[in-house]
């Protein structure tokens, strides 16, 4: 993708610093983008559908239920554009989109059209390997299956999330990626286990902790949170000190799940 290009999908794991960037930015709307459809094609039982990666995931998932097609509501309650969540790879306890991807349609910095199946890309916890590609749609392979059933478990995954998480403020989502543990913590896991990194950051005494208009959630240490008229400034203040605060306690380096624009920065 052209170093002086940025995509832009949902915004929902993006903090832009309060200079903004000197890039152009670019958003999938045009139509061709937002179009989620059957190709026709089958793979093994299951059917192929294209979505632009403009596309709304939710609306993506209600859509793919709603046709009795299986794979993506364990999604639910994600915020993003399709070209976003593959990028991130997004996912939680209940899968990750890289679980349904058949193949991915980008370009490159060149501007030449890619077609990269699934066993090409390098999907992994929270990452794809994909990000110096300009995403333009995805095909994914999803399992006939019951309607009915289907609508109820992604409810049951919704709910699980408005429960657990603090959706209705203002906030990027989880701001750091579960770590790995090098060494065994007391109460938290044993060496080699993945981590929640919110438990870390309750441990470490940081629900609650502020920076100017910005604050660590009270009902979820990972989610950070603006005031209304909050800046970009105090929130990268407040990943900082919480940054210092959890290698302090625990000699644990924690990994920014947020992706961060700022002027300099790729
Ligand atoms: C309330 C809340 C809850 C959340 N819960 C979860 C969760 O449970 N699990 C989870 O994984 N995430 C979660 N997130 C984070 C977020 O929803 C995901 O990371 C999502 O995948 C971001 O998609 P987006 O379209 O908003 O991407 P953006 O935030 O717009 O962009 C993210 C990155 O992808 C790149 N990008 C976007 N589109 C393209 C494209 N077409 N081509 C190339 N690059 C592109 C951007 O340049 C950027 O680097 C949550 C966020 C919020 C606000």
């Amino acid at each position: 993708m052209d170093p002086n290009l940025r995509v832009l999908g949902d915004g929902a794991n993006l903090l832009v610093d309060d200079d903004g960037v000197a890039e152009l930015v670019v958003a999938l709307e045009a139509p061709v983008f937002r179009t989620v459809e059957p190709t026709g094609e089958r793979r093994g039982g299951a059917v192929i559908v294209r979505a632009g990666a403009g596309a709304n995931l939710p609306k993506l998932i209600n859509e793919t239920v709603r046709l009795g097609l299986a794979g993506l509501e364990g999604l639910g309650g994600i915020p993003a554009s399709v070209g976003g969540a593959l990028v991130m790879n997004a996912g939680g306890a209940f899968g990750q989109i890289a679980d349904a991807v058949a193949r991915v349609h980008a370009l490159d910095r060149d501007a030449r059209e890619v077609t990269l199946e699934r066993t090409d890309i390098g999907f992994g916890y929270r990452c794809s390997g994909l990000g110096g590609l300009l995403l333009t749609a995805c095909d994914f392979a999803l399992r006939p299956s019951d309607p009915g059933p289907l609508r109820t478990r992604l409810l049951e995954v919704m709910e699980y999330k408005k429960r657990t998480q603090p959706l209705a403020e203002h906030s990027a989502g989880c701001c750091f990626k579960n770590p790995t543990l090098d060494s065994a913590i007391e109460g938290v896991g044993s060496s080699g286990d993945r981590v929640s990194a919110g438990l870390l950051i309750d441990r470490a005494g940081c629900k609650g902790l502020s920076v100017g208009s910005a604050r660590v959630s009270e009902r979820h240490a990972n989610f950070f949170v603006p005031d209304r008229d909050g800046c970009a400034r105090d929130l990268i203040a407040l990943m900082e000190l919480v940054e210092r605060r959890v290698f302090e306690a625990f000699g644990v380096r924690l990994e920014r799940e947020v992706v961060v624009w700022r002027r300099g920065t790729a």
